[in-house]
């Protein structure tokens, strides 16, 4: 084995959620290694980020390099396509209505990660080791050995696990999930078509998941299209032609006539929530914390204030002297993250689970709510807010001069 480099946080994990986490935290000035095998070039989804994502992509520099292939969301809609003997009425949510421009921008994950990727270069105290896989990690009372690959070795005080939903780093901290599964998969795939999308993000809610059409630029979207494993595997497989003439009959004419239909892949449907945020000198961000389905665009965004509020919880760590990898630090991540992650886990989950009952009163209380959200003004803007972030987070590198005071780039 070679000799160990120190550092005082590694990050595990070269997503969205790692890159993120190790920018916000390399602001403290901690020396900080990221450990960031190259993303998998086939990953054609993008993410709906709304204002406060892209406030935390402002602050960290990286936001310019990903506007060039985002898409402003000005407006989000849902049509019921259930079949359902009630059928609830269409629901527009706009930015305008509570005094936004947009609710956010639709980026393509790898923009993302890119933009975040040429953004680490410029930190002095950041350090990306590309291809860098962590084998093992040996946990210890003040420090952590991640062993890699090429018998290389890394320590640091905290390790922060942005390793993805199979995470080794949660399993190394003894941090148990609770982990379940949906028998629908999600199938992805852009694609141009006549009509311009104005800005609106539509989701059409059906009995097998929904179908979700997000902005991209240009006359074209990006597909997130819902069903049971054993349709979307056979949607998959349809030549261009047939699998344009299925989609323009589910979009019943909102785009006008599809055209090009890039490469379409396959997400099976999981969720899985961590039982604590951060333990054992081990903090955990992104997927390898929580998994939700594709619903409401909510799973990045969550990843995002999780890495956010680490640098929160780590920044009052050092202010107070305290240790930023022991236990009082981590037990702090875990309450600051708890309620979030657990409402947007039981949400998600409730929403879909209702989407796809055939229980006619589970279908009836459904519709119920969506009229109310059409109907009543107060409640669908409270929902719209709600849906954006929580009012009950609001992470410094989230606000809009990112408390650039109290972390210095
Ligand atoms: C169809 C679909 C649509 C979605 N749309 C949205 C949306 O609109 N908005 C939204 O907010 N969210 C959305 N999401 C969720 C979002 O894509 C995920 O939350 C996000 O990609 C997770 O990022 P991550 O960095 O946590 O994990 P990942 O992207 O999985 O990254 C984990 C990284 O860890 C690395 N890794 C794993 N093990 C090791 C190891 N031992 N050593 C070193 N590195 C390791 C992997 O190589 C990988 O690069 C969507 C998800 C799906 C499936």
């Amino acid at each position: 084995m070679k000799d160990t480099v120190q550092y005082d946080v590694a990050v595990v994990g070269g997503g969205p959620a790692g890159f993120a986490a190790a920018l916000s935290v390399a602001r403290s000035g901690l020396s900080v290694t990221l450990l960031a095998p190259p993303p998998a070039r086939t990953d054609n989804r993008t993410a709906a980020l709304f204002t406060a994502s892209v406030r935390l992509l402002e602050n960290l520099g990286a936001w310019e390099a990903c506007h060039a292939t985002a898409e402003p969301l000005r407006a989000i809609r849902i049509v019921d396509d259930t079949g359902s003997l009630l059928r609830a009425p269409e629901v527009l949510f706009s930015a305008a209505e509570i005094g936004l421009e947009t609710f956010g921008y639709n980026v393509p994950n790898l923009s993302l990660v890119e933009a975040m990727r040429a953004r680490s270069a410029a930190a002095e105290t950041l350090t990306v080791i590309k291809t860098a896989s962590v084998r093992e990690l040996e946990i210890g009372a003040s420090q952590v050995n991640l062993k890699l690959a090429e018998c290389r070795q890394v320590a640091a005080r905290l390790v922060i696990g942005a390793d993805g939903r199979n995470s080794l780093s949660r399993q190394a901290a003894g941090i148990a999930a609770q982990t379940w599964t949906y028998d629908q998969s999600a199938l992805t795939c852009t694609f141009t078509h006549q009509r311009s999308h104005d800005g609106v993000s539509t989701e059409f809610h059906r009995a097998g998941g929904p179908l979700t059409v997000v902005p991209a630029p240009g006359c074209s979207s990006n597909l997130v299209w819902v069903e049971r494993p054993a349709v979307s595997r056979r949607l998959a497989q349809l030549d261009d032609t047939a699998f344009r003439d299925a989609l323009e009959t589910r979009l019943q004419g909102l785009l006008g006539p599809v055209e090009e239909v890039s490469a379409r892949r396959l997400f099976p449907l999981s969720g899985l929530k961590a039982d604590a945020a951060g333990q054992n000198r081990v903090a955990l961000v992104g997927e390898a914390a929580h998994v939700l389905p594709p619903i409401g665009a909510q799973g990045l965004n969550l990843g995002l204030r999780d890495a956010a509020i680490l640098a929160d919880c780590i920044g009052d760590a050092l202010k107070q002297g305290r240790d930023f990898g022991g236990p009082e630090t981590l037990t702090a991540y875990t309450h600051a993250r708890s309620l979030d992650i657990a409402t947007r886990a039981w949400s998600i989950d409730v929403l879909n689970r209702c989407l796809i009952s055939g229980f006619l009163p589970i279908q009836i209380i459904r519709g119920l709510g969506l009229h109310a959200l059409k109907a009543i003004g107060p409640l669908r803007r409270l929902a719209i807010r709600e849906g954006l972030s929580p009012s009950f987070v609001t992470p410094r590198l989230m606000l809009a001069d990112g408390d650039s005071s109290a972390h210095p780039s």
